[in-house]
């Protein structure tokens, strides 16, 4: 596991400055940029965004923050058989939960195809691109390999007027898809691939979420995004490591438009254990049904973990914590865990919830008769208050908190054993009832009125404090509990012949639905949070949760593996 980014643990708030400020910092001193640092987060629109990049959207947004300057959205939607508006207004929707403004500054690559079309004719008479009539495998056939330079295309000498006019009429729709592309004319004996006559157009007959039927050839990402920054006077665009041997490729064509001319700088993605960041693997998983959609709250898209609970701030916490690298690894869960229950311990009221119940009766409580007991709504926040909870003859404890035949060091209810209610009574266990089966369907217990404050005046002590729900008063509820998605720490390595869906987690959901929850929740709204004590933090599902039939999320439990893992605790 020496991968994990473990052995630093989080880190202090005050953490030296990253590789990428120095760079802009440095930028800035030398005077490179004229204009206040641009920055910009460009999703294309195929899928919904994930953690990997609110990793991002925090860093480029932060960026502009921290320099007193702005950050674009601008969607590289240069693809258009696979870009969906539905996707746009989604990822709109996450970047601003996150916490981000982008302003007035949204912007679609899709905006620059006639400024670029028109950059390509530049370069076509400049004698620097060229109309190919290979096909897609001879190009790659003709492209070499790492230790094998390319070959050039018998076409890449034709004259600045033929490509002009076979441009010309790619773009008028005269020859059929896949047909006919125009390549940069750079060099196909270049120890850079990506310099090898890289494509820049390719014919494509299809319909466009946003231009429509306008265009039949479209540009190649390489092709549209440093052309799209510079239009937008971007200073730094900052992206992930993959793009590193692209940056040769970004310099030559800005260098050959003679435009402003950003500068590229890398950082390594984000790869967090038991996760796939991928939009086109999180589209499979939506796709063959393993998941419910892309909300579902084991997804780890931006709007799977909201609906699931996460908060903004513990999202934004994460990634400040994580930094930037520029070494890819992989950085443990249970450190995004951490920062939420950092936060959620802060904020979350704590309420009683039982979600395995198992009936109990207090044989010497008046029959009808209701009490309340007052609770303290959050240890860590005294402003949160308090409120009264109600007791009755008959309440629920959690199944797993009695043992008919206890273990050594189980501290929690067994026949004859006198526990603590929390906020409430000792009760003794005197009977227990079963079932034909043999199965413990209820104990009968009696509670000393004398301990109403949790301790018995006589000095005789308990070790066990349970959480309960009135009988009378219990909400019934569904209740569903994640655990990670895929059964490996990566995911991806599998053995030969199978794939990253071969570790799916087979119980990655469980649904409980006949919890008992105090009847205080009944006011609560979908996406309210909420520790439930000795289980963890509980959100109210926003798709699925109807008052007459509430839906509870498990947002995280309370078990804290990272503060072990980190020797913080
Ligand atoms: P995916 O592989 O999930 O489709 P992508 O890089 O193709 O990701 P884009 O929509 O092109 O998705 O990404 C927008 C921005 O987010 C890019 O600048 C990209 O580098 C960044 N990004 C994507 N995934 C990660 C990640 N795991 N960590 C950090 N940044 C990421
Ligand atoms: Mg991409």
């Amino acid at each position: 596991m020496s991968s994990l980014e473990h052995e630093s643990g989080p880190s202090p708030a005050n953490e030296p400055e990253d590789f990428i400020r120095e760079r802009i910092r440095a930028d800035l001193s030398e005077g490179r940029f004229r204009e206040p640092v641009i920055t910009r987060f460009p999703p294309e629109p195929n899928g919904y965004l994930h953690i990997g990049h609110a990793k991002s959207i925090c860093l480029n947004f932060g960026l502009a923050r921290d320099f007193g300057g702005k950050c674009n959205l601008r969607f590289d939607d240069t693809n258009p058989t696979k870009e969906e508006d539905e996707f746009v207004q989604a990822i709109m929707a996450d970047v601003r939960w996150l916490g981000f403004d982008w302003e007035e500054r949204l912007f679609f690559a899709s905006d620059y195809f006639q400024q670029l079309y028109d950059w390509a004719v530049k370069l076509v008479k400049d004698g620097k691109a060229y109309v190919d009539d290979l096909t897609a495998d001879e190009i790659r056939d003709h492209r070499g390999t790492l230790t094998a330079p390319g070959r050039e295309s018998p076409y890449r000498n034709r004259s600045a007027s033929e490509n002009l006019d076979l441009l010309e009429r790619m773009r008028a729709g005269e020859f059929p898809d896949g047909s006919r592309v125009l390549r940069a004319r750079i060099d196909m004996a270049s120890p850079n691939l990506n310099l090898r006559d890289p494509v820049m157009y390719r014919i494509l007959h299809a319909h466009h979420h946003r231009t429509g039927d306008t265009w039949c050839i479209y540009p190649m990402y390489d092709w549209a995004h440093g052309q799209s920054d510079s239009l937008e006077g971007i200073t730094h665009s900052v992206c992930t490591l993959e793009f590193e041997d692209h940056r040769p490729l970004y310099d030559w064509f800005v260098k050959s438009l003679s435009i402003h001319h950003p500068r590229q700088i890398e950082f390594a993605r984000l790869n967090l254990t038991y996760t796939i960041l991928a939009k086109r693997k999180l589209q499979a998983l939506v796709k063959e049904g393993h998941v419910r959609g892309w909300d579902d709250p084991r997804m780890p898209t931006l709007a799977g973990i909201r609906r699931r609970g996460y908060t903004p701030e513990a999202v934004r916490a994460f990634c400040d914590r994580i930094g930037v690298a520029k070494r890819e690894s992989r950085v443990d869960i249970a450190l995004l865990e951490f920062s939420l229950r950092e936060e959620l311990n802060r904020t979350a009221p704590r309420v009683m919830a039982v979600l395995r119940p198992l009936l109990v009766t207090l044989e010497n409580f008046p029959e009808g008769h209701t009490e309340e007991t007052l609770a303290v709504n959050n240890p860590e926040d005294e402003s949160a208050g308090t409120r009264k909870v109600k007791l009755s003859r008959q309440l629920y404890i959690e199944q797993d908190d009695f043992m008919e035949q206890p273990v050594p060091k189980y501290f929690r209810l067994a026949p004859g054993r006198e526990v603590r209610l929390k906020h409430a009574y000792f009760i003794r266990c005197e009977r227990v009832i079963k079932d034909a089966a043999g199965r413990v369907v209820e104990l009968r217990c009696t509670y000393d009125p004398a301990t109403s404050g949790g301790s018995a005046p006589d000095g005789r002590k308990v070790k066990g404090t349970l959480h309960w729900v009135s009988a009378d008063h219990a909400i019934t509820a569904e209740v569903r509990l994640y655990d990670h998605l895929f059964s490996r720490p990566d995911p991806e390595d599998v053995e030969e012949g199978a794939t990253y869906l071969d570790h799916l987690n087979p119980n990655s959901l469980d649904v409980l639905s006949e919890c008992k929850l105090e009847a205080t929740l009944a006011s609560a709204r979908p996406g309210d949070r909420f520790q439930f004590l000795r289980h963890g933090y509980f959100c109210i599902d926003a798709v699925d949760s109807r008052p007459e039939r509430m839906v509870f999320n498990r947002t995280v439990s309370l078990r804290d593996s990272w503060a072990k893992i980190a020797g913080s605790d």
